[in-house]
């Protein structure tokens, strides 16, 4: 058997080592440190924008504080993108509050601009303005941020920006993970760069990086006996992590070309099988093509490929399960309009990795050839 092909692999540079090394050097072998900040710097340098980032221990935890610095309380309802992991909507219930489904546009696959307002609309009917709305760069491919930020200020509704999987990408020219009120970035060992695990909340206010770190590390006043007036939580993230976070914010725009070459390669292998389509970018928009989609005819023609990639040792995988389909949401609200359901049924995630070798890339292809016997 040859050896497995994955969708998305960690890569390491070599540059990580030397961080880590510096860490057991010396002793910072905890949540806190010189890297957890040099990384926070990091990133903030490289959004380019007046950002305030927080280094924590997951997206998830990131999204956790976002939501409850955007005053999520109990009861309270939170509007949030259907297609996406299902690590955007978690949060909302670990607060009380109900999510709201939306579904996506076709152009970019993520929050569709008109169900966000209907469904707005109808809430605000039956009684409960939502607190906050999760719009999500699904793939890397940015949300339509003009239409999504626009409706979200005509009511007045502060948006938490899921920037999980779009580090690298951005919309006219504007960094994801720069459009939020709060956003949200995940390094878990699967994204375009990774810790192994962890994440980081990024704002443009300093109060609210400063909540997030008070909040993350158990919410400790400032007094030398241990004093609780709020909730805390265990969320920073250790400072041996954060170095191979720095090792790897070096090679972060070489992770990108190399991801957009994937989907360039994938794209022409393909150009002359019309069953197999992609999605470009819609003007403006620059994608990290952290995973390559490729959406065929029909769920059996999907299952077909992914069955053939499978019998090569190539993992590949369906697109996200809309949140709206899932049995843990199957009473939330959801306004729909069909497309992530197609989206799901039909599409199909390809071997992404940064680190796929050419000979990989062609193993891939050549099994999807043999499958469509061209
Ligand atoms: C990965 C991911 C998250 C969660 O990040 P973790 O670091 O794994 O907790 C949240 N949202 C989306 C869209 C993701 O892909």
């Amino acid at each position: 058997m040859e050896s497995k092909i994955w969708l998305s692999s960690p890569h390491m540079s070599g540059k990580e080592q030397s961080y880590v090394n510096n860490a057991f050097e010396t002793n910072w072998i905890a949540p806190m440190g010189p890297h957890v900040s040099g990384f926070e710097n990091d990133i903030k340098n490289y959004l380019q924008h007046d950002s305030h980032v927080a280094a924590l221990s997951s997206g998830t935890a990131a999204i956790h504080l976002g939501l409850i610095l955007l005053n999520v309380c109990h009861g309270d309802e939170v509007i949030c993108q259907s297609k996406t992991f299902s690590a955007s909507a978690n949060p909302i219930v670990y607060l009380g509050a109900t999510p709201v489904f939306v579904d996506s546009e076709s152009d970019s696959w993520n929050m569709c601009p008109e169900q966000l307002e209907i469904a707005i609309k109808d809430r605000i009917q039956k009684g409960k303005k939502p607190k906050a709305i999760i719009p999500v760069h699904l793939y890397g491919m940015p949300y339509n941020a003009d239409a999504i930020h626009g409706i979200a200020k005509a009511y007045d509704i502060p948006v938490l920006e899921d920037s999980a999987e779009a580090l690298g990408s951005s919309y006219h020219a504007k960094k994801c993970g720069t459009f939020g009120d709060i956003a949200t970035l995940s390094f878990n060992g699967n994204k375009i760069i990774t810790t192994s695990g962890g994440g980081a909340l990024v704002s443009k206010r300093a109060d609210i990086k400063e909540k997030a770190i008070f909040l993350a590390t158990q919410a400790r006043e400032k007094a030398v006996e241990y004093l609780h007036e709020s909730i805390g939580y265990n969320y920073r993230m250790s400072n041996v992590l954060a170095g191979i976070g720095r090792g790897q914010m070096e090679v972060l725009d070489d992770r990108v070309a190399a991801r957009r070459q994937n989907y360039e390669h994938y794209k022409a292998a393909f150009k002359d099988i019309e069953e197999l389509t992609f999605v470009d970018e819609p003007n403006g928009y620059y994608s990290n093509r952290w995973l390559t989609c490729v959406l065929t005819p029909s769920e059996g023609i999907r299952e077909g490929i992914r069955t053939a990639l499978d019998g090569s040792n190539i993992e590949s995988r369906p697109l996200w399960k809309p949140m709206h389909q899932q049995p843990i949401f199957k009473d939330a609200p959801k306004y729909v309009n069909g497309v992530s359901d197609t989206l799901f049924q039909n599409g199909l995630c390809l071997p992404s990795g940064s680190n796929l070798t050419e000979n990989e890339l062609n193993r891939v292809t050549s099994a999807i050839k043999t499958y469509f016997r061209v």
